[in-house]
């Protein structure tokens, strides 16, 4: 084994599985450019744009789950000018940059005083994946991050597969986000809680960073852990 590689084992998933097929934005758009992304011109601002962007084509009412949405953005609440989220409602309105963006349960984004197309694609697609462990799998019907876990009990295959996650951009934010996961368990509960949230953050950051879907899971993958360590850490 090369000294640079760093082998991990990680579970596979259906290829049906929301988790497998992601929701990128860029992906979306490739498959079905039209009905995807609407641009117009800022009604507030001159000279800026605004985007709707569908993530399905189904005007489902559940596309996401709202709970898991609004528990997500808070985990990077502090990388926005401002979030309100209602689970009750379905909608979350965040600023983040410059933008005005608001998430809608039945899949909607909306972005506004955007500069151009191309930062609507990046913003779009870094939401997608912000929000990605909150969307509800065609599976299972529960939201990916229960399909990541295994709890769904469905989407989770028996198989294993080794993956080197040494070439992987940003791949050192999951090795922190690990790192802040060794010996809770000696640790009172306001010490492990912040280091689960830095550890949620990570994930999360990891998952919006790295270019490829494939390796976004990852961060899926340590969200899920952190949830279960933390249920752990709760029951002893
Ligand atoms: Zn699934
Ligand atoms: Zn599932």
């Amino acid at each position: 084994m090369a000294v640079d590689e760093e082998r991990v084992t990680l579970p596979k998933f259906r290829e049906d599985c929301l988790l497998t097929k992601g929701i990128d934005v860029r992906d979306l758009v490739g498959i079905r450019k039209e009905a995807l992304l609407y641009v117009q011109p800022c009604t507030s601002e001159r000279g800026k744009l605004m985007a709707d962007i569908e993530l399905t084509r189904e005007i489902d009412s559940r596309f996401l789950d709202a709970e898991k949405l609004c528990s997500l953005l808070r985990v990077h609440r502090h990388r926005f000018a401002d979030l309100r989220c209602s689970e009750a409602l379905g909608v979350a309105k965040l600023r983040w940059g410059g933008r005005d963006i608001s998430i809608f349960r039945n899949g909607k984004i909306k972005i506004q005083q955007a500069m151009d197309r191309e930062e609507i694609l990046r913003v779009a697609n870094a939401v997608s994946r912000l929000i990605w462990a909150a969307a509800v799998c065609g599976v299972c019907g529960e939201p990916v991050i229960n399909c990541a876990s295994g709890n769904c009990g469905k989407c989770r295959l028996p198989e294993e597969t080794a993956v080197d996650v040494s070439g992987i951009l940003g791949s050192e934010l999951l090795r922190q986000g690990h790192a802040e996961l060794e010996g809770l368990a000696e640790q009172a509960p306001p010490d492990y809680e912040s280091r689960l949230q830095r550890a949620r953050f990570l994930a999360l950051h990891f998952t919006m960073e790295t270019p490829r879907k494939e390796d976004a899971v990852l961060g899926l993958l340590l969200l899920a852990k952190v949830d279960q360590v933390e249920a752990e850490l709760k029951n002893r």
